[in-house]
C-alpha cells in the first residue's frame, strides 16, 4: 500500500507515452504529476495523476499575487537500471527557505520525497539513458485561495511536475549587462526561488534574447555596480587561475550547483572565492587579461560557457578563454551526477523501492 493515491488514468497515461528522440529542455511533458493540498493547516494524501491542466480558481493568490515558490532537480539512470536523484535533500531545504521568505506553509522532508518519488518511480522507463540526458522535476508550491485580501493563502497546493530533457542550452552564452532594471533588492525575495523573481526578469531576459543574446547578467539593485546573477544561473569568474563568485548576500539564488562547483573546484586544487564582484572589474579584467574566463551553472545546464558580455549600445566584451575551466567541472560534474565517477561528496542518492 502506498502513502499516496494512484489515479486510475495514470496507467493509461504511462502506457500511452513514448519517449521522443528530441527531447528539448521542456518540450516533453512526463505522463504524471503529484499533488497534494493544504487545508486547515495539514496536508491532505497525495495523489498521482496524469499529467493534465488543474483547475485554480482565476482570484487565486498564486495567479494575482504570485504565490508561488519552486524547486529543479535531476533524476539520472545512465549506466543503471534504478535512478538516482543528485543532492536532493538541498533542494528539499531551500523550498522551506523559500517558503518560509513568503510565509508560504513548508513541504515537509516526507512530503517533498514522497511527490519526487510517486513522478520518478512511475516515469523510470523513461528516464533518458544517454549522458547528458535525464528527468528534470519541477515541485512547487502554490496558494490556491480566491480572494484579493492582502495576506497569505490558508489553502496551498504542492505539485510535481516533470519532463525528459537534454543538457540545457548547449553552447556558449551571450550576456546582456542589464544596467537598469532590478531584479532582486536587499531584504527582497532574490533568495527565494520565487515564481515573482522571474517576473521581475522576463523584460531584460525578452530584450536580450530579441537582441541575439541568451540572458541578462544582473547587477545589484542599490549601484548597478556589482554582479549578482543570471536570471535563472549563478556565475563565476576565473581571475588569475583562481575562481570567484559573487557571495551570497540575500539578493542571490543559493544554486546547488554553484555550492557543488565550490566545493567540487577546491578539491581539483582550484583557490575559490565568495565575495563582491564589480562588473568594471570583470571588463577591466578581460582587457588587462586577469579575467581569462566567464561561465555559468544551474541544474538545468550544469556548467554554461559565457562568450560575450554586452552593453546595450553594442559594444561587448569577450574573455579570451570560452569553456575551459568551465568545461573541466562540467565534466567532472556530470561524471559524479551521472555515477561514472566517484562521490566522495556522498552527493547522489537512490531512488528508494517502493
Ligand atoms: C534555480 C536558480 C539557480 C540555479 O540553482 P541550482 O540549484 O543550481 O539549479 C540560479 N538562479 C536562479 C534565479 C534560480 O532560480
Amino acid at each position: 500500500m502506498s502513502a499516496y493515491d494512484v489515479d486510475p488514468g495514470v496507467a493509461a497515461a504511462v502506457r500511452g507515452f513514448t519517449l521522443p528522440e528530441k527531447l528539448g529542455f521542456g518540450l516533453v511533458n512526463a505522463p504524471v504529476m503529484y499533488s497534494a493540498t493544504w487545508r486547515e493547516g495539514a496536508w491532505s494524501r497525495g495523489q498521482l495523476l496524469p499529467y493534465g491542466p488543474i483547475e485554480l480558481w482565476p482570484g487565486s493568490r498564486a495567479l494575482q499575487y504570485a504565490e508561488l515558490v519552486f524547486e529543479g532537480l535531476k533524476a539520472y539512470r545512465v549506466g543503471q537500471e534504478r535512478p538516482s536523484f543528485f543532492r536532493p535533500e538541498e533542494n528539499c531545504r531551500r523550498m522551506a527557505r523559500s517558503a518560509a521568505r513568503m510565509s508560504m506553509p513548508v513541504v515537509s522532508e516526507p512530503l517533498f520525497f514522497e511527490g519526487i518519488e510517486a513522478v520518478t518511480r512511475t516515469c523510470s522507463d523513461f528516464i533518458p539513458r544517454q549522458s547528458g540526458r535525464s528527468l528534470y522535476l519541477r515541485p512547487f508550491l502554490c496558494g490556491t485561495e480566491n480572494s484579493y485580501l492582502l495576506k497569505n493563502s490558508s489553502t496551498f497546493r504542492f505539485m510535481v511536475i516533470a519532463n525528459p530533457v537534454e543538457a540545457y542550452a548547449a553552447g556558449a552564452l551571450k550576456v546582456t549587462i542589464e544596467r537598469t532594471d532590478v531584479r532582486a533588492a536587499a531584504g527582497g525575495i532574490g533568495e527565494a526561488k520565487a515564481a515573482a523573481n522571474y517576473a521581475a526578469s522576463l523584460r531584460a531576459s525578452t530584450a536580450a534574447v530579441n537582441r541575439g543574446c541568451t540572458v541578462a547578467l544582473w547587477l545589484d539593485a542599490a549601484h548597478h555596480r556589482d554582479v549578482q546573477e543570471l536570471s535563472g544561473m549563478n556565475v563565476f569568474v576565473v581571475i588569475d587561475g583562481e575562481l570567484h563568485t559573487p557571495a551570497l548576500d540575500g539578493t542571490i539564488l543559493p544554486g546547488v550547483t554553484r555550492d557543488s562547483l565550490l566545493q567540487l573546484a577546491r578539491s581539483l586544487g582550484y583557490a575559490t572565492h565568495e565575495r563582491r564582484i564589480a562588473i568594471d572589474e570583470i571588463i577591466d579584467g578581460i582587457r588587462s587579461g586577469a579575467c581569462t574566463e566567464v561561465f555559468a551553472c544551474g541544474t538545468a545546464a550544469i556548467v554554461s560557457p559565457i562568450e560575450s558580455l554586452w552593453e546595450s549600445d553594442g559594444r561587448h566584451h569577450s574573455p579570451p578563454n570560452v569553456d575551459v575551466v568551465a568545461k573541466r567541472l562540467r565534466e567532472s560534474l556530470l561524471a559524479i551526477q551521472e555515477r561514472r565517477a566517484p562521490d566522495p561528496f556522498g552527493w547522489t542518492r537512490d531512488l528508494s523501492i517502493a
